[in-house]
């Protein structure tokens, strides 16, 4: 029998070790002028669509340096096993990034976590090593994302109206998937934005915590 759940996980910083949309304007971009664009979208400011736009401006990055930073990334240690097992229990799992595809594409690929489904926005090469974002899903977003996770959250429990839904996040960005889930995970920024506006969340550190709490609650067996 097919399970009822279905879990939203972000990315960056939450099935990523690190933030490698960070990473990656660090890297190869002007870290002060990104720093600032970061600061005004996080203070409202600003979109991250205008966000990545400023961003990709400042930076020279090639497809082998861009490749080569994915392939030093780790995922969370517990997230293989919390994967087989929702595997084993009839349930999936879709990436929602505001960051890219083609970063968080590499790094799946390291671990052989090829066929999870992902909503992300994507980066297109220009003459070599400029860089230049695009954003498919950016006319269902909010004003405030490029890649709305509520937007998809909602798509998905429109489609399916008697399932559950779980966002799992660490960040700013998960904000609009955390209003729209039936469950939330946080840490770190989204475990602040939970506490400040009174939303009910179950913290977590990695996936070994996701796991335990899944099992408590009888999402997993
Ligand atoms: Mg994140
Ligand atoms: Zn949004």
């Amino acid at each position: 029998m097919q399970n009822s759940w279905h879990i939203f996980s972000d990315f960056d910083g939450t099935l990523a070790q690190n933030d490698v949309g960070a990473q990656l304007f660090i890297k190869y971009g002007d870290e002060a002028k990104c720093m600032d664009a970061v600061n005004e979208w996080m203070a409202g400011k600003i979109s991250s669509c205008e966000m990545y736009h400023r961003e990709c401006k400042t930076a020279e990055v090639t497809p082998i340096q861009l490749q080569e930073l994915a392939v030093e990334q780790d995922i969370d240690n517990s997230f293989y096993d919390f994967y087989k097992l929702c595997e084993s229990n009839g349930i999936d799992i879709t990436i929602l990034s505001d960051g890219f595809k083609i970063y968080i594409q590499d790094i799946l690929k390291k671990y052989h976590l090829t066929h999870l489904t992902i909503r992300a926005n994507d980066l297109e090469f220009l003459n070599g090593k400029q860089i230049q974002p695009l954003f498919p899903y950016s006319e269902y977003s909010c004003d405030q994302c490029a890649n709305c996770k509520g937007y998809h959250i909602r798509n998905f429990k429109k489609q399916n109206p008697h399932a559950k839904t779980i966002m799992i996040g660490d960040g700013y960005s998960d904000r609009c998937g955390a209003l729209e889930a039936h469950l939330i995970f946080a840490k770190a920024d989204l475990k602040h934005y939970c506490v400040k506006n009174n939303l009910k969340y179950y913290p977590f550190e990695n996936f070994a915590d996701v796991t335990k709490i899944c099992k408590s609650l009888r999402i997993l067996a």
